[in-house]
This record gives C-alpha cells, sequence and structure tokens, in this order.
C-alpha cells in the first residue's frame, strides 16, 4: 500500500504525523490543523505517544473542529493528563460532542480500518516504573493469500472449496508491519522495528553524549544511536524526525550524510527538517 505521510517534528515545540490512506495521526503537536486544514478532517484514529504538550497541543482545535465526526484519542493509559483535557475540552468547548478517548495498554491492538491494526508497544521514554506513560506504534496489514497447493485450481473449483471448508483451510494470513512510529523514546530494542517497511524514528540528538542532557527530563535517541540500529536491521524506508532546534540543518543533514556513508545505507533516508511542516514526505527526495 503506497502511503501519504504529511508532518512535523521539531523536538520541544510540536511533532505530528498524519497517514492519510489509513486515517491514522502520530502525535498532535500544534499546527495540525492549521497545515492539513479541511484533510485534518479524515483523521480517525488519533495515537497520542505520551502526555509532552508539544505532541498533544494540536488537540484542542482538533477536537474543536471535528468532534462531529467522532474521531478516537488514544493514549497511554496512565498518562493523566488526557482524562484531563477531555473534561477540559467538554467545558470548554460543550458544543462540540463526539471524541471518543481511548486509553490503551502495553500491546494492545486496534482495528483502524479493514485489514489494518495499530499495536501499541510500551517505551522507555518516561520512566515511571510500574506506570504506562510513553508508547510506540506498529502498523499492521493483514491479507489472505490463496495457498500454493491451490494455485491452479480454476475458478469453480475454489469457489467449491471455500463452500465445503472455508476460506481458512484454502488461505495462509499474510501480515506485514507496514509502518512503525517510535514516538519520543530511547533506542532500547532492535527487534522491534526489524522488518517495518517504513521507520518513523525520532533522533533528537546527534550523539550518544548529548542525551544525558538536563535541559530533557525524559530519554531520547540520538543520530548515532539510530543509524547503527538501522544498519543491524531490515526496513525498507527511514524517515527521521524530533531534532532539536539547537542544531543547524546544515549539520543535521552533514551528519545523516556521514552515518549513511559509515553504515552503507542503502534505504531512501528522509529527515523533517527543523521548523518545517512536510507534505507527502516520501514523494520528496530523499537525503542520499
Ligand atoms: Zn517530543
Amino acid at each position: 500500500m503506497k502511503l501519504t505521510i504529511h508532518g512535523y517534528s521539531t523536538a520541544l515545540y510540536a511533532t505530528w504525523y498524519f497517514i492519510e490512506e489509513l486515517g491514522i495521526l502520530f502525535d498532535a503537536g500544534d499546527g495540525v490543523c492549521a497545515n492539513l486544514l479541511g484533510k485534518a478532517g479524515k483523521i480517525k484514529h488519533a495515537f497520542i505517544s505520551h502526555a509532552d504538550r508539544d505532541h498533544l497541543t494540536g488537540l484542542l482545535q482538533f477536537n474543536q473542529l471535528f468532534a462531529g465526526l467522532k474521531p478516537t484519542i488514544y493514549y497511554p493509559k496512565d498518562a493523566g493528563s488526557f482524562p484531563f483535557l477531555n473534561d477540559f475540552f467538554t467545558k470548554f468547548d460543550p458544543h462540540n460532542k463526539g471524541t471518543n478517548w481511548q486509553a490503551i495498554k502495553d500491546k494492545a491492538i486496534f482495528s483502524v480500518k479493514n485489514s489494518i491494526q495499530v499495536e501499541a508497544i510500551e517505551n522507555g521514554h518516561v520512566v515511571q516504573p510500574g506506570l504506562l506513560k510513553s508508547l510506540s506504534f506498529k502498523v499492521f496489514e493483514t491479507k489472505r493469500k490463496l495457498k500454493s497447493k491451490f494455485v491452479n485450481l480454476n475458478k469453480e473449483e475454489l469457489i467449491n472449496i471455500k463452500k465445503e471448508h472455508g476460506d481458512h483451510f484454502l488461505t495462509n494470513e499474510l501480515k506485514r508491519n507496514i509502518l512503525s512510529y517510535s514516538g519520543d523514546t530511547p533506542i532500547e530494542d532492535y527487534e522491534r522495528y526489524h522488518n517495518s517497511e517504513i521507520l518513523i524514528h525520532e533522533a533528537t540528538f546527534m550523539t550518544k553524549e548529548e542525551t544525558n542532557t538536563k535541559a530533557f527530563k525524559n530519554k531520547h535517541s540520538s543520530l548515532d544511536e539510530v543509524f547503527k540500529m538501522v544498519a543491524n536491521i531490515k526496513i525498507d524506508k527511514l524517515i527521521l524526525g524530533h531534532f532539536s532546534s539547537r542544531y543547524d540543518q546544515h549539520e543535521i543533514d552533514n551528519e545523516i550524510k556521514k552515518h549513511i556513508q559509515q553504515y552503507n545505507i542503502k534505504i531512501p533516508v528522509h529527515r523533517i527538517p527543523v521548523g518545517k511542516a512536510v507534505k507527502n514526505i516520501l514523494a520528496q527526495e530523499p537525503i542520499n
């Protein structure tokens, strides 16, 4: 499935990614509606990775404009900011009803569309033992494919077998991880994104040493760590975002090119420039 992904992602200011064909929004920082305009009405499922303000302040305007379309907002179950927001929105905009709020657990799976599911995975961005406060997400497409032993049968024979034994006798399930979104997270488990067709990953800092800064209380990834992981797993396309605005864009791009060369990365690598929204990210020229 071809995916049209629009997004903005600059650390501390705002992050959001809209996957148009799937009606999915990952995070809802400032500017979601201002950038997507009427397209924001296509958002049916908004998965919010955690309660840092740069990932949720766009929800107020989204709710005000599109609550009537009954979208669902999913959030980590122990992130108390969301029930508070729900309560506040209800009082602030009492006429805009319809938004569903759904607290989600680690490994929860939601069907968002025919054949499309989203799985939530706890990550270590917010460290509060015993409480689920931050999530990454994986999107799967499930299709049924004719078993190889039946490929030479004609249509009529297939229909008869299906009538007698059912679809599961004829076909195997084919499950593909078509997209993964890291949210804000340190690098934890290389296996998590192995075989993702598209990976959207944060790279707040350039180097691992810088991730220990006091300016950010929660844990983040660095560009060098992301590339080390990407070099060790199979993915088809990489989108990098959530860069800190402390870096100049040339500096970021040069670092990205350096790692692409160092690790001999052959897949297309895209990046969200600091302070800029990008329309149809995958249709833009990759950096390599
Ligand atoms: Zn963030």
